[in-house]
């Protein structure tokens, strides 16, 4: 085995106890290194010396590579950039005085990945808390249809414990002859249900023009399978500085997926909720296979939330409960479920929606789950 598969089966090394508020100002401190694409970082300790910090410069220069500082508020930190790093450069560097700890950052993602930040990130919506052992629920319709069924929506998954609300104003179809979704009417209307539940909303935005608008309404944007690689619009989503929850597209990796999720991160915008929704493989049985070693590979990668949509991995209504109960165990961060009053009625997806009643009898099953798995609560105030 060689040293480098060592370090990614060791736990992350970096071991910053930063609290919450110093996470994005972390980030921040970080960008512009990440923009150099960095192959390893150097944290300094707080009480370092300008001689110490020139040391550490003049011994990566000896190694033909960049020393770059960056100061923070707190610390500095040396990015060293260049492909070349010797195998011993880390341990050598450690052993200088006022060097906390030096890590190899080996990913072609950085502000995205673990190495860079080890704590998980947690993406506060209100109330609510993604990330960090919580588990959250987002449950609603494919599409926003009338008022009556995002109403009628909103008060039963309230009712029955979801923590968000979703539903699509704007709906990528495969097909030009469906229904595309109520435009800024279905915005509305999920406004007016954030009003009467206090559940804050999470809806779908296609295009780049579409951010601002679709950012005065909702409290997460989110980014669909199809859109995963339109680096437009995540750079757009993420100047907005709202949270993104960002699907996988149905045929991307999980590095195309992360680096997806850097491209929003790179914007200054930490809040980026992954959410596994299935790939194509050859199965045709079901829509999408769930795959679920992405899920707990991508929180092992990175910081960043993962949350599972069951309903879309597998396309069957019927398939939701045990795909959303083995997402939770393989360590998602919650999961988003589609529930519609009237499933045979649905405008789309209605194969794959939970009724009302189907979803408040998974509701206890999930949450005596995250019972036994020693999951926190993922509300701060009970709303
Ligand atoms: C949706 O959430 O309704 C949706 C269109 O999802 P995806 O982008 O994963 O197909
Ligand atoms: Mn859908």
């Amino acid at each position: 085995m060689t040293t480098l598969e060592l370090d990614v089966i060791a736990r992350p090394r970096l071991r910053l106890a930063l609290p919450p508020e110093h996470r994005s100002s972390f980030i921040e401190q970080l960008l512009p290194l990440a923009k150099e694409n960095v192959s390893m970082i150097v944290v300094m300790r707080s009480t370092a010396t300008e001689e110490e910090l020139n040391a550490v410069l003049a011994r990566i220069q000896d190694h033909g590579l960049k020393g770059r500082v960056t100061c923070g508020e707190e610390r500095n930190i040396v990015g060293v950039i260049g492909a070349a790093i010797p195998p011993t450069l880390r341990e050598e560097l450690e052993r200088f005085p006022g060097v906390q700890e030096a890590v190899r950052i080996t990913r072609p993602y950085k502000l995205a990945a673990r190495e860079f930040h080890p704590q998980d990130t947690i993406v506060q919506i209100g109330d609510v808390v993604v990330g960090g052992g919580s588990f959250v629920v987002i449950a609603g319709p494919c599409a926003v249809e009338s008022e009556a069924q995002i109403m009628a929506t909103a008060f039963a998954v309230r009712e029955a414990g979801a923590h968000m609300l979703r539903g699509g104003a704007f709906k990528p179809r495969s097909s030009p002859y469906t229904f595309r979704g109520l435009g800024e009417e279905g915005l509305r209307l999920l406004a007016l249900a954030r009003a009467e539940t206090g559940l804050p909303i999470v809806t779908e935005v296609m295009t780049p023009t579409d951010v601002e608008l679709v950012a005065r309404y909702a409290d997460v944007l989110q980014i669909g399978a199809r859109n995963m690689q339109n680096f437009q619009l995540l750079e757009e989503a993420g100047r907005s500085g709202k949270p993104v929850l960002l699907k996988r597209g149905m045929s991307a990796t999980i590095e195309e997926w992360l680096l997806s999720a850097e491209y929003i991160i790179a914007q200054g915008n930490p809040n980026v909720i992954l959410c596994e929704r299935g790939i194509r493989t050859f199965e045709t049985a079901t829509r999408n296979t769930m795959d679920l070693n992405a899920v707990a590979l991508a929180k092992r990668r990175s910081h960043l939330p993962v949350i599972a949509d069951p309903s879309h991995g597998t396309g069957k209504w019927y398939l939701v409960p045990p795909l959303a109960l083995a997402s939770l165990a393989a360590g998602a961060d919650g999961v988003m479920i589609e529930v519609h009053p009237d499933p045979d009625r649905a405008t789309s997806d209605g194969g794959q929606s939970l009724t009302c009643e189907n979803f408040a009898a998974l509701m206890p099953q999930m949450t005596a789950l995250a019972g036994l798995l020693g999951r926190k609560s993922h509300v701060l105030v009970a709303h």
